[in-house]
């Protein structure tokens, strides 16, 4: 061991899905004692063999590195890895409850109470979580009652802010580091385990706990406020004749708003932004915070109309029946460079038009592994090609570069009418209209 080993924290990462499984990673690459717990056994020695359970550019080589260093190790025993650990991070799951839109905090209560029954010395508890404002303060009463009197535990909140398919590069270097609730000796440990992004030039914003967990949840609130608007605009637009992507372009040059997540379309999905909004809308109302929780509303419920919209769409392009008409859907995955299918509005489509009898086929690069195992009864193509064959209408629903670049002419000889609905403003409508498509888009006229 190197001359600072023995002042330099020991890592425990508790959750190793998309977000604990990259900063777990993450931690071992910045030179630190990592162990990843998780209680999924198959994750635990897919994780240990060097093996990533989902689809994250850069991640596999990543553990990969750092499992073969030694720096990095993997267990379903939370008693060993928190007494083996002096800093805890909390990374488990904070899904939709089934029967209302508020947070399951289920697991992150279990996860923390779990670390704080098995300190076996002093420790530092970091929430990395998404969580309903007050959640950390009701955590820090759930440890007090389960740590052992004589150890010294602090809990603090340090939200997360990757982004699937940009994870690695956003935990390295990310916009922002928020500390919640931190005392002097439990920023310093974190200033030590952030010391290289810090050293890089990144900001660290120190806040009470309800500011750190806030700052996440309206991180997202703003991004689903963004796509809902320019969605509401290009309701507009649609009605007169206007084109939204030309208009999302010009807005766009205004440093003030900026172009990012102004692409009008399907709407947005994933495992969190539309959980997170639904459970500002609960967590507002409870606090009696009601124009924010309306204001979540309509944002959520401009995102959902989407959906409806290119069902719709496709419905009336097949000639308002999609009873046994053939399909073919180009994307499922949430978005591009994700194998993730939750929550997805492609795949919501394309299982709502299964549901109206459609025969559908879908094709993504890389989801059409876990869109199998949530929707076994859509058929699933290994190309573009295989799912456009014999198709009435072709819909594409997650904009993946790949989709850009598929040839009209071929894929024209495939199906029976050439009739694309581009849910994502992606295509180049000109080259698939003179390739002799018509072209249905969201937001601007239909090009025939
Ligand atoms: P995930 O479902 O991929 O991973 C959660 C993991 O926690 C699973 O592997 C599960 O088996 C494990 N787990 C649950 N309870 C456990 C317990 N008691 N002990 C050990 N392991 C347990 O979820 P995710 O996408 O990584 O999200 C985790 C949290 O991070 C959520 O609050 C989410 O909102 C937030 N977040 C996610 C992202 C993202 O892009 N995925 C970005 C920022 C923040």
């Amino acid at each position: 061991p190197d001359a600072d080993s023995a002042t330099r924290p020991r890592v425990s990462v508790i959750g190793t899905g998309y977000l604990g499984a990259t900063h777990a990673a993450a931690m071992a690459e910045m030179g630190f004692e990592v162990v990843g717990v998780d209680q999924d056994p198959r994750k635990v020695e897919a994780l240990s063999a060097g093996r990533v359970p989902f689809f994250e550019p850069g991640l596999p080589e990543l553990i990969e590195k750092h499992v073969a260093s030694g720096r990095l190790r993997f267990t379903t025993d939370i008693a060993e890895a928190t007494a083996a650990s002096d800093v805890h991070f909390i990374c488990v799951g904070t899904p939709q409850q089934a029967t209302s839109f508020a947070a399951n905090l289920s697991y992150v209560e279990d996860a923390t109470a779990a670390v704080a029954r098995n300190l076996t010395h002093r420790g530092l508890i970091v929430g990395k979580s998404t969580v309903p404002v007050g959640t950390a303060a009701r955590l820090r009463l759930l440890v007090a009652r389960h740590v052992s009197s004589s150890i010294d535990v602090e809990l603090i909140w340090n939200p997360e802010f990757l982004r699937e398919g940009k994870a690695v590069d956003d935990t390295l270097s990310p916009d922002r580091i928020v500390l919640g609730g931190a005392s002097r000796e439990a920023e310093e440990t974190m200033r030590t385990l952030y010391a290289g992004p810090i050293g890089a030039g990144v900001p660290v914003i120190s806040c009470d706990l309800p500011t750190a967990e806030l700052v996440k949840v309206s991180a997202n609130a703003f991004l689903a406020t963004k796509i809902s608007f320019i969605n509401a605009i290009a309701e507009v637009c649609e009605a007169a004749g206007a084109d939204v992507s030309v208009l999302a372009d010009a807005l766009g040059h205004d440093v003030r708003i900026g172009r990012q997540f102004l692409n009008a379309g399907l709407g947005f999905g994933g495992g969190c932004l539309p959980k997170d909004i639904r459970a500002l809308m609960h967590r507002s109302k409870e606090l009696g915070a009601h124009r924010a929780a309306g204001l979540m509303q309509q944002v959520d419920e401009i995102n959902m109309a989407q959906r409806q919209s290119v069902i719709d769409k496709t419905v009336a392009a097949a000639g308002g029946s999609v009873l046994n008409r053939r399909i073919g859907v180009l994307g499922v995955a949430f978005k591009p460079f994700t194998d993730d299918v939750r929550d997805s509005p492609a795949l919501n489509v394309a299982a709502a038009l299964h549901l109206r009898g459609a025969q559908v086929t879908v094709h993504d690069p890389e989801a059409n592994g876990t869109a199998r195992s949530n929707f076994p009864t859509l058929s699933y193509a290994t190309t573009a090609r295989d799912a456009a064959i014999g198709a009435s209408a072709l819909l594409v629903l997650t904009e993946w570069p790949d989709f850009g670049a598929v040839s009209p002419d071929e894929l024209g000889e495939l199906v029976e009418n050439r009739v694309v609905i581009d849910a994502r403003n992606c295509l180049d409508a000109a080259r698939w209209s003179a390739a002799g498509w018509r072209v249905i888009a969201l937001g601007r006229e239909t090009t025939v």
